[in-house]
């Protein structure tokens, strides 16, 4: 008999056959209004879920006991509480590598367009103010050549340390919870203390996961280390960042710029002091968001599901106790 599966997010209608092949599939669209209420509804029945962007915490997969497997269309997992699904044998997948590349480009994207004003500027000129030609007012500043600061060497890190050090000649600089030699070797990086990077990086990059220790990493303290000509790129979880902290050092001048892809509370509130900042570059979580990456991510949590529901280790298992006790 086949499996039930509810998704909580929509694919494409290839992605969907694959997964019907193996499924019986509900399919749960906007669960964040009225959808949550349907996708409670049709938990008793789930064996597997797949989708991204909503908290399955506690009470939510208490109302799904025959659940087996949950397959995360991100490779952030900080919507999952690991300790529960790991008592509950539920195996947990999510979908790295395919998206790393995509989000360095966003990181890198950030750097650029924060670096040089992009957005500031150009909706000046969409606004008709370019009358003459532009001055020091409204020059920005270098990337190429810059100390490239990364918090978190991880894959999408490193990523970004490959365009830095290959594609702008930056200096790179990271911390991490430890030395990566290999990352050293390639690179020609350099590994710090987190306070010495912060004081030492033109872009401090954060690239590191949403966990209980990285919560609130960087905050007033760590904002008053970093230089007045420093520019802070978030291209992780907005919960790293004391957002209140970041306000006050962009307005204080403490730092010069900001680019940031995720907040405190996403969607970010259009009355957010972010907002009003011209050196501030905001958008809307977008560090995966291409057709090809996105399409690819679906297809990997697709084939995890599948595995996992089939009885066998899916390819990206996140909590492999849960593969123990199951
Ligand atoms: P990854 O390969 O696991 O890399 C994360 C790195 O962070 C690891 O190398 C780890 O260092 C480091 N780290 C973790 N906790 C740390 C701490 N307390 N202090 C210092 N370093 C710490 O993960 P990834 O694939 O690069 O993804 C990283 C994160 O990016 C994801 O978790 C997700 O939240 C975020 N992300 C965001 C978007 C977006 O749309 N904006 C898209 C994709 C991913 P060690 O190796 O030394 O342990």
């Amino acid at each position: 008999m086949k499996k039930q599966v509810v998704l909580y997010k929509k694919l494409s209608p290839m992605l969907m056959s694959r997964l019907q092949a193996h499924a019986d599939v509900t399919l749960i669209d906007e669960p964040k209004s009225d959808g949550l209420a349907r996708l409670r509804a049709a938990l008793p029945e789930a064996q597997g879920l797949l989708g991204a962007s909503i908290k399955l915490d506690a009470a939510l997969l208490d109302l799904a006991p025959k659940l087996e497997a949950v397959s995360s269309v991100s490779v952030g997992i900080d919507n999952y509480d690991l300790d529960y699904l790991d008592q509950r044998g539920i195996l947990l997948s999510n979908t790295p590598d395919v998206l790393t590349e995509t989000t360095a480009d966003t990181g890198f994207a950030l750097i650029l367009a924060s670096a040089r004003r992009v957005v500031e500027l150009a909706n000046l000129v969409r606004a008709g103010q370019w009358k003459r030609n532009i001055g020091p007012l409204h020059f920005g500043s270098d990337v190429h050549g810059k100390t490239l600061g990364i918090i978190g060497m991880g894959r999408i890190g490193e990523a970004l340390a490959q365009r830095g050090h290959f594609g702008f000649s930056m200096p790179v600089i990271y911390h991490s919870h430890s030395p990566k030699p290999a990352v050293e070797a390639r690179f020609n990086a350099g590994y710090r203390s987190l306070d010495a990077l912060l004081q030492e990086a033109d872009f401090i990059c954060l690239t590191l996961p949403l966990t209980a220790e990285t919560e609130g990493l960087i905050g007033a303290r760590e904002f008053a280390l970093m230089r007045p000509e420093s520019i802070f790129i978030n291209i992780s979880r907005g919960k790293v960042v004391d957002e209140a902290a970041l306000i006050t050092a962009l307005q204080q001048a403490q730092i010069r710029a900001a680019g940031l892809d995720v907040f405190e509370r996403e969607p970010l509130n259009h009355d957010s002091p972010l907002l009003h900042l011209n050196n501030v570059v905001a958008t809307p979580h977008i560090g995966s968001a291409t057709h090809e990456t996105r399409e690819a991510m679906a297809r990997c949590a697709v084939d995890n599901l599948i595995s996992a529901l089939a009885g066998e280790r899916p390819a990206n298992l996140v909590n492999p106790k849960a593969w123990a006790v199951r």
